[in-house]
């Protein structure tokens, strides 16, 4: 019985990512465009996660969040007066100097909570973007940051203990609820971040998004851009907007309308009372590696600038 909840959920989540909410964390596709037919035929995620170090190029991300790629990418420094990077030896702390700067404004923010003197930063980007080695289908474009849910009170950590500690989850049953670890400052930073006009959406599971907008007594506007999703119990994920006159940057559909504490909730009482398996559904198609075709054309000059 529990398999067969278990099997008809996991069609439900696989089925979903070919809806339109299934474009909420990937974005909008583009199109392949021909190339070097050397280049192509290796896998995207080999060429990129063998990048040390950002291209030397104007800033620009191409294509979309999780099919492309970004020139101009910077670094995060790895320690701030308000933030420090962590799982250094990713060499994930890159990302289009938009990123690096939210970032560091956000992190200002953090400090002000109880509790907390900053912001433990996860993965951003490669150097050049593009798709990883591991983790992740979005991060390619250098505009998605992952936060860490545990708060960042000790911002003199080594490198070997940011290899070695874990972010602590905020959820209780899959996701439905706030556990004891939730606290005000969590929605305060989480509302800052989402309030920030550079900010496209921001992925968090979906008992935190109904926390919030239980909890919310003021202004709402900045709900519509909390997103539920899966996982994201132990960072939550901020996607901003293109930059301006980032030509070869493809924004996602801006979120509905609204506040979305109606359909967080809707998740919510999924999770709780997962209604039963659509027999209709199509099997999921197996996702295929990306290659250099299937990313913007200019991501090849990333690649290989010098
Ligand atoms: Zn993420």
């Amino acid at each position: 019985m529990i398999r067969t909840v278990v099997s008809a959920l996991l069609v439900l989540v696989l089925c979903s990512c070919s809806t339109g909410s299934g474009r909420d964390i990937s974005g909008e596709r583009i199109k392949p465009v021909k190339l070097d037919p050397v280049l192509s035929s290796k896998q995207a995620k080999q060429l990129f996660g063998a990048k040390a170090t950002g291209s030397p190029q104007n800033p620009a991300p191409f294509g979309s969040y999780a099919r492309g790629c970004q020139a101009g990418g910077a670094e995060l420094p790895e320690t701030g007066p308000t933030w420090q990077a962590m799982r250094l030896s990713r060499n994930r702390n890159w990302g289009q100097p938009e990123l690096v700067d939210y970032i560091e404004d956000l992190s200002r923010k953090a400090a002000r909570q109880p509790g907390w003197n900053g912001l433990y930063i996860g993965d951003m980007s490669q150097p050049r973007g593009g798709p990883m080695l591991t983790g992740h289908r979005s991060h390619q474009i250098g505009l998605d940051v992952d936060i860490w849910m545990l708060p960042a009170d000790n911002l003199n950590l080594t490198v070997q203990q940011r290899e070695n500690i874990s972010s602590i989850s905020l959820r209780r049953s899959s996701g439905a609820y706030t556990n004891n670890n939730w606290t005000r400052a969590h929605h305060e930073i989480l509302k800052a971040a989402a309030s920030d006009p550079r900010v496209a959406r921001i992925f968090v599971f979906p008992g935190a998004k109904v926390k919030m907008c239980n909890d919310e007594k003021g202004d709402r506007a900045w709900l519509r851009k909390i997103r539920p999703w899966w996982g994201h119990h132990y960072h939550f994920h901020v996607r901003l907007t293109c930059p301006k006159g980032a030509k070869g940057c493809v924004n996602q559909n801006p979120p509905p309308a609204g506040d979305g504490c109606a359909d967080a909730q809707q998740w919510v009482n999924n999770i709780l009372n997962p209604p039963p398996p659509d027999p209709n559904a199509k099997p999921p198609v197996p996702r295929r590696e990306l290659t250099m075709e299937d990313l913007p054309n200019q991501c090849a000059a990333v690649l290989t600038a010098k």
